[in-house]
């Protein structure tokens, strides 16, 4: 049997599993610093801990970390690529992106995904398996190491579905935000869905702070099965119910993300629909021209066709940005780093 994972624990439990090992509760406090302040790699890096101690832990616990084994730097806009090395070899890919508002990092979820969304590379080979709440968390924390600069904003819109991870998802969220971990603010976090609608119920009722994305990309369900099979089990009927309830209990306006696929999605017909569905609720819409992957068909919308789906949404008065394209030099859509890797 596999050992507890000591990163995933609360300070709870952590205080906890320190009595039973015969230790006294402040050892829970320092090892927690040492894991989620001071972002060390192993028990061996905690050096005011004694030899005793940190030997007691190895035996009793798995230590997660991640290693680097490629790092992509955008020539364009400083974004930068990572491929991490989990222990079991697996890999997955995480991306810091550098804003005027502060650095944030996209993370995976998951090692690969289920839902095959037909456009996204992430999903072309199933899922793998879910990531470890500490397994996320190294992400960022590897992150924060390797550029020495703190991460203001977490987006979970790497590779994996959050909601089909959940309860990872809420302890990795937990950690994250916690006032005696790094802190980072609920509402400094956004978490994007392909729209399963028992869990964003169940979030919902939750009622933190964070951001919901839902990837919506299409406003009719005949069109969103095509690009995404999760559409032949919720309607759209339902996940605008569902987005108008998550608002309800938190207060937090719904991101819909678009992903416009020349010739698919990105008529004027599409615009209106798109400006029905999101008028009656408090939401945000983000345009984000699609990033062709060279095993499907695909094709970017149009500048032009792309600038004025944005204004048909404008002039209706619904917010609306384009995703600022980062990366785009370096394998920037999600998977596609990791399936090179693993073609390699
Ligand atoms: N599974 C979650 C989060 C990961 S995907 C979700 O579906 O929301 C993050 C976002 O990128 C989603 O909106 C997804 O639909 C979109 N996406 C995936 N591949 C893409 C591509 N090649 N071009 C543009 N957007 C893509």
């Amino acid at each position: 049997m596999s050992k507890t994972d000591i990163k995933s624990l609360n300070m709870q439990e952590l205080e906890q599993r320190m009595l039973e090992l015969g230790e006294k509760k402040f050892r829970a406090k320092q090892l927690y610093e040492w894991m989620h302040v001071r972002l060390a790699r192993s028990f061996d890096e905690m050096t005011n801990l004694s030899k005793e101690f940190r030997e007691k832990c190895r035996e009793t616990y798995d230590y997660t970390a991640l290693n680097a084994v490629q790092v992509q730097e955008s020539a364009l806009d400083g974004t930068k690529k990572f491929l991490f090395e989990l222990a079991d070899g697996n890999v997955v890919e995480s991306v810091w992106m550098k804003y005027k508002f502060g650095n944030s990092v996209c993370i995976s979820s998951q090692v690969g995904c289920r839902m095959g969304c037909r456009f996204c590379a992430s999903t072309l080979d199933g899922l793998e398996r879910c990531l470890l709440p500490s397994e996320m968390l190294d992400q960022i924390y590897e992150i924060t190491r390797l550029t020495g600069e703190r991460v203001s904003n977490v987006v979970v819109m790497g590779t994996g579905e959050p909601m089909d991870n959940y309860d990872n998802l809420l302890k990795f969220i937990e950690l994250l935000t916690d006032k005696n971990g790094l802190n980072i603010s609920q509402r400094s976090l956004t978490v994007s869905t392909c729209g399963i609608v028992p869990r964003m119920q169940q979030l919902a009722d939750e009622k933190l702070q964070i951001t919901l994305a839902l990837s919506l990309h299409a406003t009719t369900d005949e069109k969103r099965r095509k690009l995404m099979p999760i559409a032949n089990q919720y309607s759209i009927r339902e996940l605008m119910e569902t987005c108008q309830y998550y608002f309800d209990k938190t207060g937090r306006r719904i991101t819909f993300e678009y992903s416009l696929v020349g010739g698919v999605n990105d008529t004027g017909e599409d615009a209106q629909q798109l400006v029905a569905l999101a008028k009656p609720l408090n939401c945000h819409v983000n345009l984000i021209p699609v990033n062709p992957i060279e095993e499907r068909d695909y094709v970017e919308s149009g500048k032009k066709e792309v600038q004025e789906f944005k204004n048909k949404l404008e002039k209706n008065k619904i917010h609306v940005t384009i995703r600022r394209e980062m990366g785009r030099d370096i394998d920037g859509a999600c998977g596609q780093l990791r399936r090179r890797h693993k073609k390699g």
